[in-house]
Protein backbone atom coordinates (compact mmCIF):
# COMPACT_ATOMS: atom_id res chain seq x y z
CA UNK A 1 0.00 0.00 0.00
CA UNK A 2 1.56 3.27 -0.55
CA UNK A 3 1.54 6.05 2.31
CA UNK A 4 -0.98 8.29 1.53
CA UNK A 5 -0.21 10.26 4.63
CA UNK A 6 3.57 11.96 4.81
CA UNK A 7 4.22 14.11 8.04
CA UNK A 8 1.90 17.05 10.03
CA UNK A 9 2.97 20.10 8.77
CA UNK A 10 2.95 23.93 10.23
CA UNK A 11 0.10 25.66 8.57
CA UNK A 12 3.02 29.08 9.49
CA UNK A 13 6.38 27.88 8.89
CA UNK A 14 6.04 24.10 6.65
CA UNK A 15 8.55 22.58 9.34
CA UNK A 16 7.13 18.56 9.10
CA UNK A 17 6.63 16.24 11.99
CA UNK A 18 6.22 12.80 12.47
CA UNK A 19 2.32 11.62 12.09
CA UNK A 20 1.39 11.28 16.13
CA UNK A 21 -0.55 12.85 18.57
CA UNK A 22 1.08 16.61 18.44
CA UNK A 23 -1.01 19.53 17.40
CA UNK A 24 1.21 23.24 17.46
CA UNK A 25 4.47 23.28 15.86
CA UNK A 26 7.70 23.89 18.20
CA UNK A 27 9.45 26.73 16.51
CA UNK A 28 6.66 29.00 16.15
CA UNK A 29 3.84 27.50 18.10
CA UNK A 30 1.35 27.64 14.50
CA UNK A 31 -1.39 24.51 14.15
CA UNK A 32 -0.19 21.60 12.08
CA UNK A 33 -2.02 19.68 9.49
CA UNK A 34 -1.52 16.61 7.83
CA UNK A 35 -0.24 16.87 4.33
CA UNK A 36 -0.57 13.48 1.71
CA UNK A 37 1.29 12.41 -1.13
CA UNK A 38 -1.53 13.26 -4.28
CA UNK A 39 0.08 12.27 -6.25
CA UNK A 40 0.08 8.69 -5.06
CA UNK A 41 -3.23 9.55 -4.19
CA UNK A 42 -4.31 10.21 -7.66
CA UNK A 43 -3.31 6.81 -9.09
CA UNK A 44 -5.59 4.57 -6.55
CA UNK A 45 -8.44 6.97 -6.02
CA UNK A 46 -10.76 6.93 -8.89
CA UNK A 47 -14.81 7.88 -9.73
CA UNK A 48 -15.08 4.32 -9.82
CA UNK A 49 -13.53 3.18 -6.43
CA UNK A 50 -15.73 5.86 -4.89
CA UNK A 51 -18.79 4.83 -6.35
CA UNK A 52 -17.96 1.57 -5.39
CA UNK A 53 -17.00 1.94 -1.27
CA UNK A 54 -19.00 1.55 1.59
CA UNK A 55 -22.08 4.25 1.47
CA UNK A 56 -20.10 6.43 4.14
CA UNK A 57 -17.11 8.61 4.75
CA UNK A 58 -14.97 5.54 4.46
CA UNK A 59 -15.39 5.48 0.56
CA UNK A 60 -13.08 8.77 0.93
CA UNK A 61 -10.51 6.52 3.16
CA UNK A 62 -7.43 7.81 0.88
CA UNK A 63 -8.17 11.29 1.67
CA UNK A 64 -8.49 10.49 5.41
CA UNK A 65 -5.62 10.71 7.90
CA UNK A 66 -5.81 6.66 8.83
CA UNK A 67 -3.40 3.75 8.30
CA UNK A 68 -5.56 0.97 8.44
CA UNK A 69 -9.27 -0.07 7.67
CA UNK A 70 -9.63 -0.82 11.85
CA UNK A 71 -12.54 1.67 12.06
CA UNK A 72 -14.63 3.50 14.63
CA UNK A 73 -17.70 5.28 13.23
CA UNK A 74 -18.50 2.81 10.46
CA UNK A 75 -21.22 4.42 9.26
CA UNK A 76 -21.15 8.43 9.79
CA UNK A 77 -21.28 10.46 6.89
CA UNK A 78 -23.18 9.69 3.48
CA UNK A 79 -26.26 11.95 4.14
CA UNK A 80 -28.50 13.19 1.83
CA UNK A 81 -28.17 16.08 -0.67
CA UNK A 82 -31.62 17.53 -0.78
CA UNK A 83 -32.69 19.45 -3.58
CA UNK A 84 -34.27 22.29 -1.98
CA UNK A 85 -36.99 23.26 -4.43
CA UNK A 86 -39.26 24.98 -2.00
CA UNK A 87 -36.91 26.97 -0.17
CA UNK A 88 -35.06 27.93 -3.13
CA UNK A 89 -38.04 29.50 -4.72
CA UNK A 90 -39.10 31.33 -1.73
CA UNK A 91 -35.56 32.82 -2.14
CA UNK A 92 -34.96 33.12 -5.69
CA UNK A 93 -32.61 30.24 -6.37
CA UNK A 94 -33.15 27.87 -8.76
CA UNK A 95 -30.23 25.50 -7.75
CA UNK A 96 -30.58 25.40 -3.66
CA UNK A 97 -29.25 21.95 -2.00
CA UNK A 98 -29.34 21.43 1.40
CA UNK A 99 -26.80 19.14 2.83
CA UNK A 100 -28.30 17.40 5.22
CA UNK A 101 -26.13 16.50 8.59
CA UNK A 102 -29.17 16.24 10.62
CA UNK A 103 -29.64 12.68 10.34
CA UNK A 104 -25.95 11.47 10.75
CA UNK A 105 -25.47 8.27 12.18
CA UNK A 106 -24.93 7.97 15.37
CA UNK A 107 -25.85 11.20 17.15
CA UNK A 108 -27.65 13.22 14.48
CA UNK A 109 -24.95 15.99 13.98
CA UNK A 110 -21.89 16.52 11.29
CA UNK A 111 -19.46 15.88 14.42
CA UNK A 112 -20.27 11.69 13.83
CA UNK A 113 -17.48 12.84 11.01
CA UNK A 114 -14.86 14.22 12.48
CA UNK A 115 -15.44 11.92 15.68
CA UNK A 116 -15.04 8.78 13.52
CA UNK A 117 -11.82 9.94 11.98
CA UNK A 118 -10.17 11.34 15.32
CA UNK A 119 -11.22 7.86 17.30
CA UNK A 120 -9.66 5.88 14.14
CA UNK A 121 -6.78 7.25 14.58
CA UNK A 122 -6.82 7.71 18.22
CA UNK A 123 -6.48 4.18 18.27
CA UNK A 124 -4.00 3.70 15.99
CA UNK A 125 -1.80 5.47 18.05
CA UNK A 126 -2.85 3.48 21.22
CA UNK A 127 -4.76 5.65 23.06
CA UNK A 128 -6.97 3.96 25.00
CA UNK A 129 -9.26 7.12 26.75
CA UNK A 130 -10.79 9.42 24.81
CA UNK A 131 -11.89 13.37 25.87
CA UNK A 132 -12.79 16.17 24.09
CA UNK A 133 -13.89 20.02 25.05
CA UNK A 134 -17.68 20.65 23.55
CA UNK A 135 -20.27 23.18 22.45
CA UNK A 136 -22.54 20.22 22.93
CA UNK A 137 -22.95 18.03 19.59
CA UNK A 138 -19.46 16.98 20.01
CA UNK A 139 -19.73 15.52 23.53
CA UNK A 140 -22.42 13.68 22.32
CA UNK A 141 -20.08 12.18 19.54
CA UNK A 142 -17.18 11.35 21.36
CA UNK A 143 -19.61 9.78 24.33
CA UNK A 144 -21.69 7.28 22.13
CA UNK A 145 -18.85 6.48 19.11
CA UNK A 146 -16.80 5.71 22.74
CA UNK A 147 -19.55 3.49 24.03
CA UNK A 148 -18.92 1.74 20.82
CA UNK A 149 -15.41 1.27 20.40
CA UNK A 150 -15.39 0.10 24.55
CA UNK A 151 -13.09 2.87 25.34
CA UNK A 152 -13.09 5.06 28.41
CA UNK A 153 -13.90 8.51 28.31
CA UNK A 154 -14.46 12.05 29.70
CA UNK A 155 -16.67 14.63 28.07
CA UNK A 156 -16.36 18.56 29.15
CA UNK A 157 -19.34 20.92 28.06
CA UNK A 158 -19.62 24.18 29.33
CA UNK A 159 -22.70 24.35 32.13
CA UNK A 160 -25.41 26.14 30.46
CA UNK A 161 -26.33 23.52 27.29
CA UNK A 162 -29.69 22.34 25.76
CA UNK A 163 -30.92 19.86 27.70
CA UNK A 164 -30.89 17.12 25.15
CA UNK A 165 -27.35 17.70 24.58
CA UNK A 166 -26.63 17.01 28.23
CA UNK A 167 -28.84 13.81 28.34
CA UNK A 168 -27.30 12.76 25.11
CA UNK A 169 -24.15 12.34 26.86
CA UNK A 170 -25.14 10.69 30.03
CA UNK A 171 -27.00 7.66 28.36
CA UNK A 172 -23.80 6.60 27.02
CA UNK A 173 -22.54 6.37 30.58
CA UNK A 174 -19.03 8.70 29.95
CA UNK A 175 -17.69 10.25 32.58
CA UNK A 176 -19.31 14.17 32.17
CA UNK A 177 -18.24 17.03 33.26
CA UNK A 178 -19.96 20.28 33.05
CA UNK A 179 -17.93 23.40 33.21
CA UNK A 180 -19.16 26.70 35.56
CA UNK A 181 -18.14 29.10 32.96
CA UNK A 182 -18.23 29.11 28.71
CA UNK A 183 -17.01 26.98 25.86
CA UNK A 184 -13.59 28.98 26.27
CA UNK A 185 -13.35 28.26 30.06
CA UNK A 186 -13.94 24.43 29.46
CA UNK A 187 -11.39 24.74 25.97
CA UNK A 188 -8.74 26.16 28.46
CA UNK A 189 -9.09 23.64 31.31
CA UNK A 190 -8.91 20.63 28.46
CA UNK A 191 -5.42 22.30 27.27
CA UNK A 192 -3.97 21.87 30.74
CA UNK A 193 -5.68 17.77 31.15
CA UNK A 194 -3.91 17.26 27.85
CA UNK A 195 -0.84 18.58 29.13
CA UNK A 196 -0.89 15.84 31.87
CA UNK A 197 -2.57 12.92 30.67
CA UNK A 198 -1.93 10.70 27.50
CA UNK A 199 -5.59 10.74 26.54
CA UNK A 200 -6.94 11.66 23.13
CA UNK A 201 -8.58 14.72 23.32
CA UNK A 202 -10.24 14.86 20.01
CA UNK A 203 -9.81 18.04 18.97
CA UNK A 204 -7.01 19.36 21.41
CA UNK A 205 -4.42 16.86 20.59
CA UNK A 206 -5.59 14.77 17.81
CA UNK A 207 -6.97 18.13 16.17
CA UNK A 208 -5.47 17.57 13.29
CA UNK A 209 -6.68 14.50 11.96
CA UNK A 210 -10.13 15.35 13.75
CA UNK A 211 -10.31 18.38 11.48
CA UNK A 212 -9.71 16.36 8.18
CA UNK A 213 -13.06 14.46 8.92
CA UNK A 214 -14.91 18.05 7.68
CA UNK A 215 -13.19 17.55 3.92
CA UNK A 216 -16.13 14.46 3.60
CA UNK A 217 -18.62 17.00 3.77
CA UNK A 218 -17.25 18.47 0.30
CA UNK A 219 -16.38 15.45 -1.07
CA UNK A 220 -19.90 14.04 -0.79
CA UNK A 221 -21.04 17.46 -2.01
CA UNK A 222 -19.20 17.11 -5.29
CA UNK A 223 -20.32 13.73 -5.52
CA UNK A 224 -24.03 13.99 -5.02
CA UNK A 225 -23.81 16.93 -7.60
CA UNK A 226 -22.95 14.79 -10.30
CA UNK A 227 -18.90 15.30 -9.96
CA UNK A 228 -19.13 19.21 -9.62
CA UNK A 229 -18.03 22.07 -7.83
CA UNK A 230 -20.80 23.96 -6.61
CA UNK A 231 -20.58 27.77 -6.81
CA UNK A 232 -21.64 29.12 -3.46
CA UNK A 233 -20.95 26.86 -0.22
CA UNK A 234 -22.92 28.73 3.06
CA UNK A 235 -20.88 26.99 6.06
CA UNK A 236 -21.88 27.83 10.01
CA UNK A 237 -18.92 28.57 11.84
CA UNK A 238 -17.55 28.10 15.80
CA UNK A 239 -14.18 27.33 15.64
CA UNK A 240 -14.10 27.64 11.87
CA UNK A 241 -12.42 24.58 11.72
CA UNK A 242 -15.30 22.96 9.36
CA UNK A 243 -15.34 25.65 6.81
CA UNK A 244 -11.52 25.71 6.35
CA UNK A 245 -11.82 21.59 5.81
CA UNK A 246 -14.36 22.23 3.13
CA UNK A 247 -12.35 24.61 1.15
CA UNK A 248 -9.22 22.14 1.14
CA UNK A 249 -11.70 19.10 0.51
CA UNK A 250 -12.66 20.61 -2.83
CA UNK A 251 -9.01 21.99 -3.67
CA UNK A 252 -8.26 18.54 -2.79
CA UNK A 253 -10.57 16.83 -5.33
CA UNK A 254 -9.39 19.16 -7.93
CA UNK A 255 -5.68 18.07 -7.34
CA UNK A 256 -6.35 14.99 -7.59
CA UNK A 257 -8.68 15.36 -10.91
CA UNK A 258 -11.98 14.59 -9.50
CA UNK A 259 -13.33 17.86 -10.40
CA UNK A 260 -12.04 20.18 -13.06
CA UNK A 261 -12.13 23.28 -11.21
CA UNK A 262 -13.33 25.08 -8.01
CA UNK A 263 -15.18 28.06 -8.67
CA UNK A 264 -17.00 27.82 -5.09
CA UNK A 265 -17.36 30.72 -3.19
CA UNK A 266 -16.50 29.80 0.94
CA UNK A 267 -19.37 32.08 2.73
CA UNK A 268 -19.19 31.79 6.77
CA UNK A 269 -22.03 32.24 8.88
CA UNK A 270 -22.70 32.99 13.09
CA UNK A 271 -25.08 34.38 15.41
CA UNK A 272 -24.94 37.86 16.19
CA UNK A 273 -24.21 37.21 19.91
CA UNK A 274 -20.56 35.12 18.84
CA UNK A 275 -19.54 36.41 16.08
CA UNK A 276 -15.82 37.25 15.83
CA UNK A 277 -14.94 35.80 12.69
CA UNK A 278 -18.09 37.35 10.75
CA UNK A 279 -17.69 40.76 12.03
CA UNK A 280 -13.56 40.74 11.17
CA UNK A 281 -14.89 39.95 7.87
CA UNK A 282 -17.46 42.48 7.74
CA UNK A 283 -14.80 44.99 8.49
CA UNK A 284 -12.61 43.78 6.17
CA UNK A 285 -9.59 42.76 9.01
CA UNK A 286 -7.84 39.73 8.66
CA UNK A 287 -7.63 38.97 12.12
CA UNK A 288 -10.50 38.71 14.70
CA UNK A 289 -11.21 39.99 18.37
CA UNK A 290 -12.12 37.19 20.97
CA UNK A 291 -15.85 37.89 22.41
CA UNK A 292 -17.92 36.47 25.27
CA UNK A 293 -20.77 34.79 23.94
CA UNK A 294 -24.28 35.30 24.26
CA UNK A 295 -26.99 33.42 21.84
CA UNK A 296 -29.19 30.83 21.34
CA UNK A 297 -26.84 28.86 19.34
CA UNK A 298 -24.85 27.55 21.59
CA UNK A 299 -23.31 25.08 19.51
CA UNK A 300 -21.72 27.57 17.02
CA UNK A 301 -20.60 29.97 20.84
CA UNK A 302 -16.74 29.83 20.87
CA UNK A 303 -15.75 33.38 21.50
CA UNK A 304 -11.75 33.14 20.45
CA UNK A 305 -12.05 30.39 17.45
CA UNK A 306 -8.81 28.37 17.16
CA UNK A 307 -9.28 28.61 13.07
CA UNK A 308 -11.01 31.92 12.68
CA UNK A 309 -7.53 33.26 10.99
CA UNK A 310 -7.72 30.28 8.82
CA UNK A 311 -11.58 30.71 8.08
CA UNK A 312 -11.23 34.67 6.87
CA UNK A 313 -8.41 33.24 4.90
CA UNK A 314 -10.97 30.96 2.90
CA UNK A 315 -13.18 33.30 2.67
CA UNK A 316 -11.18 35.87 1.41
CA UNK A 317 -9.29 33.51 -1.41
CA UNK A 318 -12.51 32.33 -2.93
CA UNK A 319 -14.46 35.83 -2.85
CA UNK A 320 -16.62 34.91 -0.33
CA UNK A 321 -18.63 36.86 2.34
CA UNK A 322 -19.80 36.04 5.70
CA UNK A 323 -22.39 37.59 8.02
CA UNK A 324 -24.79 37.13 11.02
CA UNK A 325 -28.23 36.75 12.06
CA UNK A 326 -30.23 37.41 15.47
CA UNK A 327 -31.51 35.16 18.13
CA UNK A 328 -35.02 36.44 16.07
CA UNK A 329 -33.59 35.41 12.97
CA UNK A 330 -32.27 32.26 13.63
CA UNK A 331 -35.80 31.16 15.35
CA UNK A 332 -37.22 32.53 11.96
CA UNK A 333 -34.98 30.55 9.78
CA UNK A 334 -35.00 27.20 11.62
CA UNK A 335 -39.21 27.64 10.74
CA UNK A 336 -38.71 28.30 7.54
CA UNK A 337 -36.33 25.60 6.47
CA UNK A 338 -39.34 23.10 8.37
CA UNK A 339 -42.06 24.88 6.66
CA UNK A 340 -40.48 24.33 3.02
CA UNK A 341 -38.09 21.44 3.08
CA UNK A 342 -39.65 19.18 6.18
CA UNK A 343 -36.21 19.48 7.57
CA UNK A 344 -35.95 20.45 11.49
CA UNK A 345 -32.71 21.70 11.97
CA UNK A 346 -31.09 23.10 15.13
CA UNK A 347 -29.97 26.59 16.26
CA UNK A 348 -26.75 26.38 14.03
CA UNK A 349 -28.93 25.19 10.86
CA UNK A 350 -31.21 28.34 11.65
CA UNK A 351 -27.88 30.32 11.51
CA UNK A 352 -26.56 28.99 8.07
CA UNK A 353 -30.12 29.65 6.83
CA UNK A 354 -30.61 32.74 7.90
CA UNK A 355 -27.19 34.05 6.32
CA UNK A 356 -28.04 32.35 2.91
CA UNK A 357 -30.94 34.88 3.36
CA UNK A 358 -29.11 37.77 3.90
CA UNK A 359 -26.69 37.00 1.21
CA UNK A 360 -28.93 36.03 -1.44
CA UNK A 361 -30.99 40.06 -0.23
CA UNK A 362 -27.22 41.65 -1.00
CA UNK A 363 -26.92 40.22 -4.11
CA UNK A 364 -23.79 38.50 -3.42
CA UNK A 365 -25.38 34.92 -3.98
CA UNK A 366 -27.74 34.98 -7.31
CA UNK A 367 -30.21 32.76 -9.00
CA UNK A 368 -28.18 30.80 -11.28
CA UNK A 369 -25.92 29.55 -8.94
CA UNK A 370 -25.51 26.03 -7.68
CA UNK A 371 -24.98 26.71 -3.98
CA UNK A 372 -25.03 24.49 -1.14
CA UNK A 373 -26.11 25.24 2.83
CA UNK A 374 -24.68 22.89 4.98
CA UNK A 375 -27.25 21.84 7.57
CA UNK A 376 -24.73 20.73 10.50
CA UNK A 377 -27.43 19.09 13.71
CA UNK A 378 -30.38 18.15 14.55
CA UNK A 379 -33.61 20.33 15.86
CA UNK A 380 -34.67 17.62 18.34
CA UNK A 381 -31.45 18.97 20.13
CA UNK A 382 -31.85 22.57 20.82
CA UNK A 383 -36.05 22.75 21.47
CA UNK A 384 -35.56 24.79 23.83
CA UNK A 385 -34.54 27.63 21.09
CA UNK A 386 -38.36 27.04 19.63
CA UNK A 387 -40.80 25.78 21.93
CA UNK A 388 -42.31 29.11 22.64
CA UNK A 389 -42.38 29.99 18.48
CA UNK A 390 -44.30 26.91 17.19
CA UNK A 391 -48.06 27.63 18.87
CA UNK A 392 -49.64 24.54 20.95
CA UNK A 393 -51.82 21.24 18.80
CA UNK A 394 -55.52 21.98 19.11
CA UNK A 395 -57.06 20.06 22.16
CA UNK A 396 -60.50 18.63 22.16
CA UNK A 397 -62.24 15.57 23.33
CA UNK A 398 -62.53 12.76 21.74
CA UNK A 399 -66.19 13.29 19.80
CA UNK A 400 -66.50 14.10 16.27
CA UNK A 401 -68.41 17.11 16.71
CA UNK A 402 -65.78 18.86 19.22
CA UNK A 403 -63.22 18.16 16.10
CA UNK A 404 -65.67 19.41 13.04
CA UNK A 405 -66.46 22.67 15.22
CA UNK A 406 -62.59 22.90 15.79
CA UNK A 407 -61.77 23.18 12.39
CA UNK A 408 -65.35 25.09 11.17
CA UNK A 409 -65.56 21.80 8.96
CA UNK A 410 -69.05 20.25 8.26
CA UNK A 411 -69.63 16.60 9.73
CA UNK A 412 -69.68 14.48 6.46
CA UNK A 413 -73.28 13.17 5.85
C1 LIG B 1 -19.27 22.09 15.83
C2 LIG B 1 -20.37 22.54 14.97
C3 LIG B 1 -20.17 23.37 13.84
C4 LIG B 1 -18.87 24.00 13.38
O1 LIG B 1 -17.77 23.77 14.07
P1 LIG B 1 -16.31 24.33 13.72
O2 LIG B 1 -15.69 24.45 15.08
O3 LIG B 1 -16.45 25.67 13.05
O4 LIG B 1 -15.66 23.33 12.88
C5 LIG B 1 -21.26 23.65 13.07
N1 LIG B 1 -22.49 23.20 13.36
C6 LIG B 1 -22.72 22.42 14.43
C7 LIG B 1 -24.13 21.95 14.69
C8 LIG B 1 -21.68 22.06 15.27
O5 LIG B 1 -21.94 21.28 16.33
ZN1 LIG C 1 5.88 26.41 12.71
Amino acid sequence: MTKKMQSLVCRECGKEYPTQDIHVCELCFGPLEVKYDYTAIKQVMTKEKILSGPPSLWRYADLLPVEGTNYVGLHAGYTPLVHAKNLGHFLGLDHLYIKNDCVNHPTLSFKDRVVAVAMTRARELGFETVACASTGNLANSVSAHAASAGMACYVFIPGDLEAAKVLGNLIYKPNVVEIEGNYDDVNRLCSEIAGERRWAFVNINIRPYYAEGSKTLAFETVEQLGWRAPDQVVVPMASGSLLTKIWKGLKEFEKIGLVDSVPTKVNGAQAEGCSPIATAHLNGRDFFKPVKPKTIAKSLAIGNPADGYYALKATAETQGAMDMVTDEEIVESIKLLAQTEGIFAETAGGVTIGVLQKLVKKGHIKRNDVTVAYITGNGLKTQEAVVDAVGRPFRIQPHLSHFTKTFGIEEQA
